[in-house]
This record gives structure tokens, sequence and C-alpha cells, in this order.
């Protein structure tokens, strides 16, 4: 069975309660865990799951709300759950640096000290292609940040295939990398307020005609879209939704 788990739907600014972005996509042999936002660790304890459980983390970006919580991923696998097997981190140019500044910055005792299992690192770009666990992992850059790389994913895996957008202003490469996948999860983080580089629901409404797969998840919601969410057509991610994709 392959299905995915919302763990975190907010925006940066953990609105409505929800956390913020985490999602958890479970192949039949293995878990990848797309973003882990501050606050993954419980996430996933809510969601009764084990951290320790995950084979891999795919990063879309480089900010806070999208990999804070890979420092207490690692600091999990060192003290509270100790891991026998690597875990692999997957993200955009930068990726190995950046998690390791977040770590000793939080955790300044533990620099220069041996992680008690093994981390590894790949690092991915605009039309990128890898193998993750059992999955076949796409890269695609989307338009969030000036100079640094944000990425969006195509994922397939188990004969599925799921599109994430991360985080983006809107734009129409997003029908093209969503196209013909069994689902979307689409960030929209306002309604109709312009927030530089996210994604309003207007955007979505006016292209909605053009999406071709078969189901549409709005994500990354912010306190205008829970607030206007009877106005709301379309389907509006919550933490703990599930999602059985085969
Ligand atoms: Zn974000």
């Amino acid at each position: 069975m392959t299905t995915l788990t919302c763990l975190g739907t907010s925006d940066a600014f953990g609105s409505a309660g929800r956390h913020c972005a985490g999602y958890l996509l479970d192949t039949p042999q293995g878990c990848i865990l797309l973003d882990a936002g501050p606050s993954v660790l419980g996430a996933l304890k809510a969601q009764q799951r084990r951290p320790i459980e995950v084979d891999a983390v795919l990063l879309s970006h480089l900010h806070g709300d999208h990999f804070g919580g890979v420092a207490f991923l690692i600091l999990e696998f060192c003290y509270e759950a100790p891991r026998d097997r690597p875990l692999l981190v997957v993200g955009p140019p930068g990726t190995e640096r950046r998690v390791f500044e977040l770590y000793h910055a939080l955790y300044d005792d533990m620099r220069g000290k041996a992680l008690p299992f093994e981390l590894r690192f790949l690092e991915m770009v605009d039309g990128g292609v890898q193998d993750v666990v059992d999955a076949r992992v796409e890269s695609f850059r989307v338009p969030h940040q000036e100079t640094a790389v944000s990425l969006g994913f195509r994922v397939r895996a188990n004969g599925t295939a799921v599109t994430y957008s991360g985080d983006t202003a809107w734009t129409p490469d997003l029908l093209r990398h969503s196209r013909g996948t069994d689902l979307f999860v689409c960030e929209c983080t306002t309604f109709d307020s312009h927030v530089p580089r996210h994604v309003r629901y207007l955007d979505i409404a006016a292209n909605r005609h053009s999406f071709d797969s078969g189901r549409l998840l709005l994500t990354h919601l912010g306190r205008e879209m829970r607030a206007r969410s009877g106005e709301i057509p379309d389907e509006l991610a919550n933490d703990g939704l599930k999602i059985t994709l085969k």
C-alpha cells in the first residue's frame, strides 16, 4: 500500500494550531518524509508514528518552517531512538551545510562530536532525477527564493505519482509538473492577499479548469485560508489527513 499522511499543513506561523510543513509518504518498502517543520517529532508522534521509521527526508527548500525539524530528528536518533541504519537527507544545493549549521546552532555542545549513525546527503537541482528508497524522485525549481534554490518534487512509487509544490509563487509550470499524477499537494498560503512568492487561492481558482491530477490538495494554509474555508470548494489539508494512493 502507498499512503500519504499530512503531519503539518500550516504556513510558517502555525496557523489554526497546525504544525508546519511535513508529509509522510509510506511506500511498500519504506517511509519518505516530505519536508520537516520544526515540530516534526511531535507531529509524527501525534499520528502514532515513530521517527525511526523514516528512511529519507526530502527537503523542498531551506526555510525554517520546512527544514527546522531535521535538527530534532538527528537529536532523536542520537538519544531517544538510536538508529542502526543510515538516514538520507535530500534537498537543494547547500542542504548538508545548512543542516549541520542548524544542528550546531541549536545544540552547540554537539559540535565536533561524531554522529552515532550515518547521515547521508543528496543535493538536487532543477530537472534532477534520483532513486530514493523505492521511489523515483524528480525535482523541479519553483519561484520562491530570489537566489537560493527552492524545489518541488514529483515522486513515483508503487505505480502511483504525487507532486508536491513546496513553497512557490503561482506559475503555470505547476500544471505541467502535476499533470497525470494521482495527487497534487499544492501550497496555497492566502485567499486573496498578495504575499510575495506564495500562491493565493485566487490563482488556484483562476486555473482550476487546467489542473489534471487525480486529486488536488491545498496546503501550507495561512490564517486567511482557514478563516475563509467555507468559500473554498477545493480540498484543504489538515494535520492527520491520510490519503491512500494505492
Ligand atoms: Zn513555508
